[in-house]
């Protein structure tokens, strides 16, 4: 017979209880018995007595939140997830399109859970086994090509993929549990108290827990309670996304090209079941196209000169599925947490989407966040490790923070780049009659180094964190 202090699971007050295990007749197990207030009774199952569940709420149940209760689940945490509106989620993925998950996310989706990785890569469409790079958007000729492929075969990873949001969404939401995922469960608050977090909904609901994870997005209203609120920055490109059912010639060998220009850039990405999802990136002050009908008349003012791809690509594209968005990311922080709160995807660093990073960098938080968390709690937990818990966050995040700042860097320089893109000499028209494109000596010179330095990047961004 030993004692046991814990907390129950009701989504009231919770007060803490002293009760007496009870050692059952199973070899190996106790079960504790804890009452609350409301008169729930919550019982620790094949734990040791003095030992409970790690308490984890989630705000948020985009594809870091949903990745990082299923590891947590399987840890054996008492996890909740509380998302503000799951068909939100849907409709923003409509929105969003088909996401690419690079090779080191993958793997850390099948080491969280195999089965689910293998769901992934059976709803995906692999892209990372074709050619993929940038071109340029006037002559379609290509710039640079990036190799996925090999160093995913030398590591043993799985191959770069794209797939449709709303598949990912369900496979996730299924593996997580509806037991796990609170819905209309809108976080507008938490307060930390001695030995817990407190985080209250905006319907007034209340829940406990020993730590909280952030994982509402780049409007995040955890981050903003923790350092303030800081307006976002305009990236300085708004952001028309379209998805159409048309299989073009080169489908077989090319599986995601951009194309550049000055100013504005072109990504064409295959995503399978006949379908091709495109972005078109252009130069603006935000809100400054708030066109809701004929998007295709303005882009085929801003494109009408590209290569065909391009301009197939806009005109296969139905008016109704084209969509805009004004695009946003923040400046990175060093710091993602207070006590026994951090942050997670892009509630901690929201980045721009040239490298299509943010989704698989959320993904590779949540690995790292549960290797913390196993060092303190993997054989159960209890409040004598209340401190080592807050030391696990400082930990993920000090982890985490400079592999991710080199990518935010990387996006940013991207987009500030393309407003310096000059491939062709500008000869007045009286001199070069014929309109012909002339080559700027300086472009073989970026060429060249992007060739050296572009496999290197790569690489390193496959073979993910750690
Ligand atoms: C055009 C575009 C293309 C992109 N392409 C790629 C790509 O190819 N690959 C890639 O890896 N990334 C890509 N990204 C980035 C990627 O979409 C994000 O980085 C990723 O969705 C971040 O996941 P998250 O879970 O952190 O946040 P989100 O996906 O934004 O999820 C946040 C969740 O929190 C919920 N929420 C918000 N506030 C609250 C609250 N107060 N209480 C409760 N719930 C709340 C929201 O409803 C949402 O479900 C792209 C982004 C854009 C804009």
């Amino acid at each position: 017979m030993a004692s046991v202090q814990s907390f129950c699971s009701c989504n009231q007050s919770c007060i803490r209880i002293r009760r007496t295990c009870v050692r059952r007749d199973r070899i190996g197990s106790t079960r504790c018995s804890i009452k609350c207030p409301s008169g729930e009774v919550s019982n620790l199952d094949g734990e040791e007595c003095g030992k409970r569940r790690l308490r984890m709420l989630i705000a948020g149940g985009g594809i870091g939140g949903l990745v990082l209760a299923l590891a947590a689940k399987h840890r054996g945490y008492e996890v909740k997830v509380l998302e503000k509106d799951l068909s939100a989620v849907r409709g923003e993925g409509r929105h969003r399109g088909p996401i690419q998950l690079l090779s080191s996310a993958l793997a850390v989706l099948k080491a969280i859970d195999e089965n689910v990785g293998n769901q992934i890569m059976e709803a995906g469409c692999v892209t990372g086994n074709r050619t993929n790079g940038l071109a340029d958007g006037l002559t379609g000729e290509w710039f640079t090509k990036f190799d996925l492929l090999t160093p995913a075969s030398k590591k043993g990873l799985p191959v770069t993929l794209v797939i449709c949001r709303m598949a990912l969404q369900d496979i996730l939401v299924n593996a997580v549990g509806s037991d796990i995922l609170r819905n209309k469960s809108k976080v507008v608050d938490f307060t930390q108290e001695p030995g817990k977090v407190r985080v209250v909904l905006e319907n007034g609901q209340h829940y406990y827990g020993d730590i909280l994870i952030g994982a509402d997005g780049i409007w995040s209203e955890v981050r903003s309670k923790l350092f303030g609120k800081q307006e976002a920055k305009y990236s300085g490109y708004t952001c028309y996304s379209g998805l159409t059912n048309y299989v073009p010639p080169y489908i077989d060998t090319i599986g995601y090209r951009v194309f550049l220009g000055l100013n504005q850039y072109f990504v064409a990405s295959d995503v399978g079941h006949g379908k091709m999802q495109w972005y078109a990136f252009h130069g603006e002050p935000p809100s400054s196209t708030n066109i809701l009908d004929n998007k295709k008349k303005r882009l085929m003012d801003l494109f009408g000169n590209w290569c065909n791809e391009v301009i197939t690509l806009i005109s296969e594209t139905p008016e109704h599925m084209i969509l805009q968005r004004d695009i946003y990311d923040r400046d990175i922080i060093d710091t993602w947490g207070i006590g026994r709160v951090t942050l997670l995807g892009d509630a901690a660093h929201p980045m721009q989407p040239n490298l299509g990073q943010g989704g698989c960098s959320a993904i590779e938080d949540c690995y790292q966040l549960i290797l913390e968390l196993d060092k303190v709690s993997k054989h159960g937990f209890d409040d004598r490790k209340q401190d080592e818990v807050i030391s696990a966050l400082r930990r993920y995040e000090k982890k985490r923070v400079s592999r991710v700042k080199i990518l935010h860097a990387a996006s940013r320089m991207a987009s500030k780049m393309l407003a310096n893109y000059q491939p062709y000499i500008d000869f007045p028209l009286s001199v070069c009659s014929q309109n012909l494109p002339i080559k700027h000596p300086g472009i073989h010179v970026v060429r060249a180094l992007l060739h050296f330095t572009f496999p290197h990047f790569i690489t390193w961004m496959i073979e993910g964190h750690g």
